[in-house]
């Protein structure tokens, strides 16, 4: 079943990106695991799946500890209260929203003589219950985070809204790949676009995912 849905996801990325031209050994996946076990995860494990994502720290633990050997990426809103119990064990944190959380990981950083790889989290729909900056306080942001050596910014991130006709998130994913496409710069190499889930992860790659995480196609 999973092996199955893995097949024909393989599929999908490769004929969304020949659509765009693109070579889909350029998108990475991430297999979101949050609503399953550590059965699954070891399934998808064998059929050669390496990047997970979890939303939440603690759910996370037990996955973390058995696979410790798997990539792991931080999606879900992050208190920065949590972020020492994140850094050390995740490959990428997704969901850099705030300057707090920022502050939060540079410490953190220290503390533990690390660097955080990091995506900055963007609204690019506005919907309120969505967190993510606003496009518009983006480069300010990034000014203000200048300074943090221990964060590495290695691009950025969206959630779109759930329609259902995903063209019509295709605007969002836009706005971000606009975003990273201006504010690149040799202080901030913004390579990745994380953005595209199981319902819109087509449309994400046509305009230029790097990531996608996806959960409910792999694990039904
Ligand atoms: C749950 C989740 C996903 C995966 O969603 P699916 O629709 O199951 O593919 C991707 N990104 C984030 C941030 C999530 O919370």
């Amino acid at each position: 079943m999973l092996a199955d849905n893995y097949k024909k996801l393989l599929e999908n990325i490769e004929v969304a990106a020949a659509r765009a031209g693109r070579d889909p050994q350029d998108i990475q996946l991430i297999a979101v695991t949050k609503y399953v076990g550590l059965n699954e995860v070891k399934e998808a494990a064998k059929v050669g799946i390496k990047d997970f994502g979890e939303n939440r720290v603690q759910e996370a633990d037990e996955k973390i500890k058995q696979f410790p050997g798997l990539n792991w990426h931080f999606i879900g809103h992050l208190q920065s209260n949590k972020a020492k119990d994140v850094l050390p064990y995740y490959t990428m944190i997704h969901s850099l929203d705030r300057l707090s959380l920022a502050k939060a990981l540079q410490r953190c950083g220290e503390r533990f003589n690390l660097t955080a790889n990091v995506l900055v989290q963007v609204n690019t729909s506005g919907e309120e219950s969505k967190f993510g900056l606003a496009p518009d306080e983006f480069p300010r942001f990034l000014e203000k985070i200048k300074s943090y050596d221990r964060l590495r910014v290695r691009g950025l991130m969206t959630m779109a809204p759930f329609y259902d006709d995903p063209e019509a998130v295709r605007p969002f994913f836009r706005e971000l790949r606009y975003l990273r496409d201006q504010y690149s710069s040799n202080e901030f190499d913004l390579e990745h676009l994380s953005m595209g889930m199981t319902n819109d992860y087509m449309i994400a790659i046509e305009e230029g995912a790097t990531i996608i995480r996806v959960g409910s196609a792999l694990f039904g």
